[in-house]
């Protein structure tokens, strides 16, 4: 802007010789400037009204439609994408059923496949596409409202769309599944969180600067969740509970008697002898129906030394999850990277053998390093507490260390909130939280406010 009238101001005077006419140059000059300098703080004037009316009416994002037809639009679309996720989930493990029973010319019968017989995934599938689609839908209207009525677009806006907009997971009608979503994003807004915080440089949260934090976040959620499994199993998911199950060397009759037996309760004797008279060496052990602490023999009657039973345990587990480990990593990577993989095939099998082969072996350390602990206690003390089997979770978790650094957080972050749940559960069933009705509800509420102030953000 001021640049043209610079210019000619300095270019008028070389070519004027007499005193009047330097006058009448100068006074123009004067004028000129003073004219520019009105011109700006007019400019100026103009930006600064405009920065306010914007402030005052902040307009939307959506600028070619209304409000109300984009949280429409919105809303339908989320809820068909979720929708048709669901169903491709249940048709893909449909298949995987078929394919298990080796009938594969099945697979290619669209009536075996995706009948409605089979395929029970509409009211599921409805349900969830509600929650996203409700979710969004209603966040985009909310977002609206509260842009024009507060007249101004500030962090608080997402926050109170998210909070009510997350009122949609009454779409979800168990209250355990809603329990868990809302510990998930629990965990992840703590994510958001810290990590928000830390790079600000705000604060530093206790052992935030410590090396492993991640091992000891885990270490604490897999004591929750063992503990949980040995005392309290109906306190996880029934995935869960097989999965741990699966995984470890002990049978169920076992486990509940260890559980009654810390809790002072009978011992299921007759459940307990029809397990042992199927394994050999069993006729030496004595049956005992209030013992004061299970021993070795019953725990593990295959094998007398603790050692190798340890050993066994770990093989076994190794054996047992390496399959699943490498088809987990290998099928992946060469759906992804399918032109890395035929560029360097050798390179891409030699990596995920390795990546198998550490994730397996810190499985079978947790399972091997938790049945040590439980034999240690058996040789030192002649009295069972349930606390063993927290402290065990605990110190077989720290097998985590054989992991990759970045993996360790990521583990972390899975097993908190099934720790958490486990606890809730706990707490509320001995009566020392309060169990409030819906209480998921206003968390999940909380939280997804809490998500999309950190998003937009
Ligand atoms: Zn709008
Ligand atoms: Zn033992």
């Amino acid at each position: 802007m001021s640049s043209p009238y610079k210019s000619s101001s300095s270019s008028s005077p070389p070519h004027s010789p007499t005193q009047l006419n330097e006058n009448s140059d100068g006074a123009a000059e004067r004028r000129l400037r003073e004219a520019e300098y009105r011109l700006r703080e007019a400019i100026e004037e103009l930006q600064r009204r405009q920065r306010c009316a914007r402030r005052l009416h902040p307009p939307c994002e959506h600028a070619d439609e209304s409000c109300i037809a984009n949280a429409i639009g919105n809303l339908c679309q989320t809820f068909l994408l979720s929708y048709g996720v669901r169903v491709g989930i249940g048709i893909f493990l449909r298949a995987f059923k078929l394919a298990r029973r080796r009938s594969y010319s099945s697979l290619l019968d669209l009536k075996q496949l995706v009948s409605e017989k089979d395929l029970i995934v509409r009211e599921e599938a409805c349900r969830i596409g509600l929650l996203f689609g409700g979710f969004t839908g209603s966040y985009h209207a909310l977002r609206c409202l509260l842009r024009k009525w507060r007249k101004k677009e500030t962090p608080l806006n997402a926050f109170l769309a998210g909070s009510v907009a997350g009122l949609s997971i009454l779409a979800l009608d168990d209250s355990n599944r809603r329990r868990t979503l809302a510990l998930y994003l629990l965990a992840r807004l703590g994510q958001c969180a810290y990590n928000s915080a830390k790079s600000k440089n705000k604060f530093h949260l206790w052992g935030s600067h410590w090396r492993h934090g991640d091992a000891l976040l885990f270490a604490l959620a897999c004591a929750q969740v063992m503990y949980g499994f040995i005392m309290h199993p109906e306190s996880l998911p029934k995935s869960y509970q097989d999965f741990i199950q699966k995984t470890g060397p002990v049978a169920p009759p076992v486990y509940k008697a260890v559980r009654d037996c810390c809790r002072g309760f009978p011992v299921d004797v007759a459940s307990l002898s029809a397990y042992l008279s199927n394994r050999r060496d069993s006729n030496s052990v004595k049956l005992d129906e209030f013992p004061s602490i299970i021993p070795c023999s019953i725990i593990h009657p295959d094998t007398k030394s603790c050692l190798a039973h340890n050993a066994n345990a770990a093989s076994a587990t190794f054996r047992k999850t390496f399959p699943l480990y490498f088809s987990l990593t290998f099928v992946p990577f060469v759906v992804l990277h399918l032109q890395k993989f035929m560029d360097t095939p050798v390179h891409t099998c030699w990596y995920a053998v390795k990546g198998a082969v550490r994730s397996t072996t810190f499985l079978s350390a947790f399972v091997g390093i938790f049945q040590g602990v439980i034999c240690l206690h058996r040789k030192v003390a002649s009295k069972d507490h349930k606390l063993v089997y927290w402290v065990a979770g605990g110190i077989s978790a720290l097998s985590v260390l054989l992991e990759k650094k970045g993996r360790r957080g990521e583990l972390a972050l899975y097993v908190l909130p099934r720790a958490g749940d486990s606890l809730w559960y706990i707490l509320v069933n001995r009566h020392l939280l309060p169990n409030i009705k819906n209480a998921e509800i206003a968390l999940f509420c909380a939280c997804m406010g809490g998500i999309m102030f950190y998003l937009e953000h």
